[in-house]
């Protein structure tokens, strides 16, 4: 072989012990042993891969472990598709069971991304939604029975910011009674916290780039459905087509973070349950939305369908806008930033920070008070974060 040939070939993988790590396949595409394998893995593309959009080694291997994850203990078993975001997963999830004339009833607090995606891009392309309140069981009922073209009922529970729940198994019954499905976002909750494969939910969405993986390095996303037909025929499908897939290292980098998943949610938990129990009784503060204080209106439908009250609350301070603003000014030891589900305390103000440039009046139909402060509840310890709060709150 000459020298110039010698530079571009593969090296041969001769090694016979296994990594015991999940290696990271940086590799687009797949080599052939000869025609006929070629010819059987073209055929039925599961028992190989071929390409990396169509399926990676790395992407399969975090995206089943997440499926199984949310199956654990249900008897079940379910399929997975990661994708390169949390709003891929939703838009490829939407473009694969939908059409054009399909509606989607869901609820108006959803994810913000979420509601721009459904109203703006699937708007355009004739798939409509209803926002209603996924509360009214009754309404709900009436939406189904005078629209048949409502396809899919997309919820969030807990939603932002107020972390308002919705009773996933009664919406569930309600949509398939209709002959729709049911499409639930389990971001805030991981499947440690809470499994709506168990309500009967038909697809299961997740943004990866949250709890999942943790550590803030990473952004992807995951559908996940218990029909393998219609996982494969048509959200995998979709995915293929559309080019949402996930990045070998980003799923590597998920699949790091998850090891810790149950670890991380436990100390999310009870950090938050002790930081809301502090704002509760601070001066300051007008209310606290934490689902484990008992003052929050859907504490006890929460315990009903969650196993733990999650990182995530919110809390409104009695000085409004200036208050807001002189309380984000004060923190030290947590950070300002618009993301949630790291191992750190993140906090937003909303309404100086992510929303300055919304309407007040629109911010406020969604929740977002001017004093409303929302936190991010990481694991360190939690004398730390409370202490940053009580010098942050004069
Ligand atoms: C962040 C988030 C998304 C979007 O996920 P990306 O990974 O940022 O695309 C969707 N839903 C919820 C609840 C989120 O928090």
């Amino acid at each position: 072989m000459h020298f110039d040939s010698l530079t571009a070939k593969e090296v041969p993988d001769n090694r016979t012990t296994k990594p015991h790590i999940l290696p990271i396949y940086a590799t687009s595409s797949f080599s052939f042993e000869d025609i006929d394998q070629g010819i059987e893995i073209f055929k039925n593309i599961e028992s190989g891969h071929v390409y990396s959009r169509y399926a990676n080694p790395t992407v399969d291997t975090v995206a089943q472990k997440i499926a199984d994850l949310e199956t654990h203990g249900l008897g079940t078993e379910a399929h997975a598709v990661m994708t390169s975001s949390g709003m891929s997963a939703i838009s490829t999830l939407l473009l694969g069971v939908l059409k054009a004339g399909d509606k989607v009833l869901s609820q108006a607090n959803l994810y913000g991304g979420t509601t721009d995606l459904l109203k703006s891009i699937f708007g355009q392309f004739g798939v409509e939604t209803v926002f209603t309140n996924l509360g009214d069981k009754e309404g709900v009922k009436r939406h189904f029975q005078q629209d048949s073209s409502l396809k899919m009922l997309y919820c969030e529970t807990p939603a932002n910011p107020t972390l308002a729940c919705v009773d996933i198994q009664a919406l569930t019954e309600i949509a398939h009674q209709n002959g729709a499905w049911c499409a639930i976002d389990n971001t805030f909750q991981t499947p440690y916290l809470q499994q709506p494969f168990a309500f009967g939910v038909d697809f299961i969405i997740h943004s990866t780039t949250k709890f999942l993986n943790g550590h803030g390095n990473s952004t992807a996303g995951i559908i996940i459905g218990k029909d393998k037909e219609i996982m494969r025929k048509k959200v995998w499908h979709a995915m293929k087509l559309v080019g949402t897939n996930c990045s070998p290292f980003e799923a590597w980098l998920t699949y790091n973070g998850l090891k810790t998943l149950a670890l991380r949610m436990d100390r999310h938990c009870s950090n938050a349950l002790v930081l809301a129990q502090f704002l509760e009784k601070h001066p300051a503060v007008e209310r606290v939305n934490y689902l484990g204080l008992p003052s929050h209106p859907d504490h006890a439908l929460a315990q009903r369908q969650m196993r733990g009250n999650g990182g995530m609350l919110s809390f409104e301070l009695k000085g409004g806008l200036d208050a807001g603003i002189a309380c984000m000014n004060r923190i030290r030891f947590c950070t300002l930033a618009p993301t949630l589900g790291d191992i750190d305390t993140l906090i937003v103000h909303p309404a100086s920070m992510s929303h300055l440039s919304i309407p007040k009046a629109v911010r406020l139909e969604n929740g977002i008070t001017d004093g409303l402060i929302r936190i991010s509840v990481g694991i360190e310890n939690p004398a730390d974060i409370i202490g940053d709060l009580e010098q942050a709150l004069v």
